[in-house]
């Protein structure tokens, strides 16, 4: 029994002595970082316009560090891991227990704007996946918006941004901030807070950085934002197939409980947006992800949004190969999916400068908050707007008025359209915003028939965004065109 309790203190204190550090190499170019994730190395984040990037060492081996570069640093080791110090829970951050309790007394508390927890599904230990609907009593289509975080089990800073969001959206309903009610009165808000339960869970209470799912039959996990089914394995670049790697992205798409619980509900509940949350970075990451020379159709409103959303905090916003690296089977390649199929308008926030940073730092939590709020409410605001306006046009029948296209897109200070008409007549030219504001119109004088482009000037005080040009006869013909203004 002795001997038995010797053995345990040696495994514990070497488990602890071996634990992972976060360290920071400088000078270092993009192509050795490239081969440093080809060969299996730990990237927790990449940052090459400040000239580092920041990778998960054994603490044991990071005199491999100075080989890797001259240059570096080892970060604090509460970013890196949860501490074992914070032995009850996850220290600021809401631990598997007191996310439970939130957002059930959320429901408790405000009846009418949010439900009860509800289960989608099981992870691979079988814990509950859970979701939290939020809409207020007014009727009609509430086109769906969709927040998911902690898919990455060592990054709780998005599962706070989540938890904030909801707070904000039910305490200021009722007179406090207008957005809320609009948001909530518009659209229906659906929260998946803890998408990796295994892996959260294997972090606490006794200090952790697991990032990969508890599926260990091969290896130790598999990287649930690499197992989705658009492009999965389109290749080994930020996709590994080595089962001990961190980005390993298992065996097949939808291979792992994890993946296909989140797949069906929102196959089930058809978003048109979403905010799937990770850290760290201060990126604003949106599709596509597997390839970086291929961008959506959508790219220009992807540009416009994400401009808007990133003017205040400061974040980077791009694809992930503009942003980190390439990377296959994530989770919005899937949502939008090939030429827009599914159509979700779907981003990846990577939120502040560490993963664990705020755990005994609540300041740290407050400010990546208030950073993400201000994107959480833009998504939920502009997107219904994008999807009711442009779902205008018909599709099939021979046009007798056709907006063909808006050229240059983005605009920038003026835009032509070219348009075809059946026979002389005079052309009315709206521009709208997003919410469904005219900003802006003017008349074509009389067209003689067939194609012509008629110029705008893009008026000063319109701001960065995306908008859509619609154009009528009084004969009642119409036709619009999504586009996009940069300033
Ligand atoms: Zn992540």
């Amino acid at each position: 029994m002795k001997y038995l309790f010797l053995v345990l203190t040696i495994l514990v204190i070497a488990s602890v002595a071996s634990a992972d550090r976060l360290v920071r190499l400088f000078d270092i170019s993009r192509s050795s970082v490239m081969n440093m994730i080809e060969d299996g190395y730990d990237v927790a984040n990449m940052d090459l316009r400040n000239g580092y990037v920041d990778i998960m060492l054994p603490e044991r081996d990071i005199d491999q560090a100075a080989l890797l570069s001259h240059n570096y640093e080892v970060l604090p080791r509460e970013w890196g891991e949860l501490l074992p110090e914070n032995s009850k829970g996850a220290g600021f951050y809401y631990d598997p227990e007191e996310n439970w309790a939130f957002w059930c007394s959320l429901a408790d508390n405000y009846s009418d704007l949010a439900d009860t927890p509800v289960t989608i599904g099981q992870s691979y230990e079988s814990r509950d996946i859970y979701m939290i609907r939020m809409t207020s009593p007014t009727s009609g289509y509430k086109p769906p918006i969709y927040f998911s975080s902690l898919i990455h089990a060592r990054e709780p800073g998005g599962n706070s941004v989540l938890i904030d969001f909801a707070m904000w959206l039910t305490s200021n309903y009722d007179g406090g901030d207008i957005r809320a009610a609009y948001i909530l009165d518009n659209t229906t808000v659906y929260f998946v807070p803890i998408a990796n339960p295994d892996g959260y869970a294997e972090n606490m209470p006794n200090g952790g950085n697991q990032r990969k799912n508890m599926n260990f039959t091969l290896g130790d996990g598999i990287d649930l934002n690499r197992n989705w089914g658009y492009m999965w394995g389109h290749d080994n670049s930020g996709s590994s197939p080595y089962p001990n790697d961190e980005t390993y992205r298992g065996t097949a798409a939808f291979s792992e409980p994890e993946t296909q619980v989140q797949r069906d509900f929102i196959m089930s509940i058809a978003p048109i947006a979403a905010m799937n949350y990770h850290s760290y970075g201060k990126w604003l990451i949106y599709p596509y992800g597997y390839e970086d020379t291929t961008y959506t159709p959508d790219q220009s409103t992807f540009l416009a949004w994400s401009a808007v959303m990133t003017a205040q905090n400061g974040y980077f916003a791009g694809t992930a190969p503009e942003c980190l690296y390439t990377v296959n089977g994530e989770q919005n390649d899937w949502m939008y999916g090939g030429n827009g199929e599914q159509g979700i308008m779907a981003f990846t926030p990577e939120v502040g400068t560490s993963f664990w940073g705020g755990q005994n730092d609540s300041s740290v939590i407050v400010a990546n908050c208030a950073d993400c709020r201000p994107m959480n409410i833009y998504i939920c605001m502009t997107a219904p707007g994008f999807v009711g306006i442009s779902g205008e046009s018909e599709v099939g029948i021979e046009p007798l008025l056709s907006l063909n296209s808006v050229y240059p897109n983005p605009a920038i200070s003026s835009a032509s359209f070219r348009i075809t008409t059946s026979g002389s007549s005079n052309v009315n030219v709206s521009i709208y915003d997003t919410s469904g504001r005219i900003v802006n119109s003017f008349e074509s004088g009389n067209l003689v028939g067939g194609t012509s482009s008629l110029n705008w000037e893009v008026p000063q005080e319109i701001p960065t965004g995306v908008y859509t040009a619609r154009i009528s006869d009084a004969a009642g013909n119409c036709d619009s065109r999504r586009f996009t203004v940069m300033r």
